[in-house]
């Protein structure tokens, strides 16, 4: 990394977005090349929610230098193969997001083309059972992935299910141990220089002045430096996700921990389900036009599969971002960013991508160079649109009419980005795939067939195999996931070997 001065990081903010940027600063920069401090104010608290993730955070972790296994043991972590989506195109409906592919390229055209040619000749199997990560989540198995190529197991990945404030403190034993400084305190004022209005420092309730050259906003909802002090703006996307509200609570533990986070559509929303090894979180994620507090917390207590363990927390936020996460010498991570609600646990991602990004442009030219801050945040803007059109997909394609809020989905104008790659989905299951950013062919193809988005054609190109050996390759790999997953640890027997929960 090419770094003129010792650059003076000041980051506000330690939950899980402050202290995996001051980790990552810590790791990407030598000692003499940064100072990086860390203000945080234990009066306020953190968000306090966020515990299903991406694959991508294993490479945030290898990157700066984590023991996986060693994160696992002292977060309660279970493992992940995807998302359970319930209820969600029709009640009775269930269809899981899986991480990983669904068979493999045949003849260079993809397989799910092969398998809309068997539907429409009224032969296909079901999509599930050529998608490893499925088939094993449904049977409650796990076995980390291989390198091997030739392998079924190197078809998938997985992700965490884990506790995210003991991710934060697990960030900052590991920040601070490379001389990351914490200061406890509330920032009351943001000093801003008089010629361009760029951050000077920060004053803290003690009288303390902390100044620097980069500010990292990672104060959460509030935004108090991109926001409060900058005035930078926020884009509003609430027409097309409509839930404004959370009331979560964890419960305790029932049954085998599943290898997978569940999401199931409700009357006003949807309600998670994510079992870690001491607890299982829930939330109900609502809009408040069509179900009060007090009645989500109820159908919220009401579902669960054990006893809750606490008080229901409620939380509020408004569905979009801010219209420039680095202003001047301010970006913000995290919540102070924007916000898309957890359907498909992408608020982690965005973290780790505000902040690998960041540190590649700033190592890429002169610090602060507007071209830079412009590159930055057309990227940062890419990332949330992009994962604000899948989640409205779920959102959208629905079947539903019995409430209003699928009403309104339903029936509500989608951003053109989105109406243009459902309506090529629809023609002839083509899938328009992304060489950067999320989400990758089989994710959107699981989230268009699971809410029953049907092409109406195939690719023609998918007819060049004759129907017999289409029928033998595919029942051939159908077999093969079979007796892969039947060989593989049930989830619970694996982590009981690989990473049984530990205290910090
Ligand atoms: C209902 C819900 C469910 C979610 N589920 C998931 C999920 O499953 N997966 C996922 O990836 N993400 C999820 N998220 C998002 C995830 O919780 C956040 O992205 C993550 O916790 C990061 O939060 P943060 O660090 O930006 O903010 P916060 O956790 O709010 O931290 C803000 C920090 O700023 C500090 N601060 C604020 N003001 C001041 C001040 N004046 N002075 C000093 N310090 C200050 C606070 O003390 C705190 O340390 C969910 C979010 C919500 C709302």
């Amino acid at each position: 990394m090419i770094v003129q001065r010792p650059l003076n990081v000041v980051i506000v903010g330690g939950g899980t977005a402050g202290w995996m940027a001051a980790a990552a600063f810590t790791a990407a920069l030598k000692p003499e090349q940064r100072r990086v401090r860390l203000i945080e104010s234990s009066e306020i608290g953190t968000v306090g929610v966020g515990e299903a993730t991406l694959p991508h955070l294993r490479m945030f972790n290898r990157r700066i230098g984590i023991d996986e296994r060693d994160l696992m043991a002292k977060t309660q972590a279970t493992f992940k193969l995807g998302i359970e989506f319930v209820d969600w195109a029709r009640v009775g409906d269930s269809y899981i997001h899986p991480f990983g592919a669904y068979g493999s390229r045949m003849a260079g055209v993809p397989f799910h083309q092969y398998w809309l040619r068997q539907k429409k000749q009224g032969q296909a199997a079901p999509l599930e059972a050529y998608s490893l990560p499925i088939v094993a989540a449904r049977q409650g198995k796990f076995a980390l992935p291989v390198d091997d190529p030739a392998s079924l197991l190197s078809t998938f990945g997985y992700a965490f299910q884990f506790d995210a404030s003991l991710y934060a403190s697990y960030l900052r034993g590991f920040a601070e141990q490379r001389g990351v400084q914490r200061i406890e305190g509330k920032v009351i004022d943001v000093q801003l220089r008089g010629t361009d209005g760029w951050i000077e420092s920060l004053k803290l309730e003690n009288g303390t002045v902390v100044a620097g050259d980069l500010f990292i906003d990672c104060s959460g909802f509030r935004g108090l430096l991109i926001e409060q002090a900058l005035h930078t703006g926020y884009e509003e996307w609430t027409r097309w996700l409509p839930c404004d509200r959370a009331v979560a609570v964890p419960s305790r533990n029932v049954g085998p921990l599943t290898p997978y986070t569940r999401a199931t559509a409700r009357e006003a929303g949807w309600q998670w389900r994510i079992p870690l090894q001491h607890r299982t979180g829930n939330g109900y994620v609502y809009s408040s036009n069509f179900i009060s507090d007090d009645a989500a917390a109820e159908k919220l207590l009401s579902r669960l599969d054990g006893e809750a363990l606490g008080t229901p927390r409620f939380l509020r936020f408004v569905a979009g971002r801010r219209r420039k996460t680095w202003n001047k010498n301010c970006v913000a991570v995290g919540l102070a960013g924007g916000f898309l609600e957890p359907l498909e646990s992408t608020s982690i991602y965005l973290i780790q991508i505000a902040i690998t990004t960041l540190i590649d442009y700033l190592a890429d030219s002169a610090r602060f160079d507007p071209r830079i801050v412009d590159a930055y945040n057309r990227w940062i803007d890419m990332e949330y649109d992009r994962v604000r059109d899948f989640l409205i997909l779920h959102y959208h394609a629905n079947q539903r009419d019995d409430a209003p809020i699928w009403n309104y989905c339903r029936t509500m104008a989608v951003p053109d980005s989105l109406a243009q790659r459902m309506e090529l989905f629809r023609h002839r299951g083509r899938v328009i795939t992304y060489k950067d950013g999320l989400f990758l062919e089989a994710s959107w193809l699981a989230v268009y067939l699971g809410q029953r988005v049907i092409p109406v054609g195939y690719d023609l190109l998918a007819d060049a195999l004759n129907a017999t050996e289409l029928e033998r390759r595919t029942r051939s790999l159908r077999e093969q996931i079979e007796q892969a997953v039947a060989r593989m640890p049930t989830h619970e027997q694996f982590l009981g070997n690989y990473c049984p929960a530990k205290l910090a």
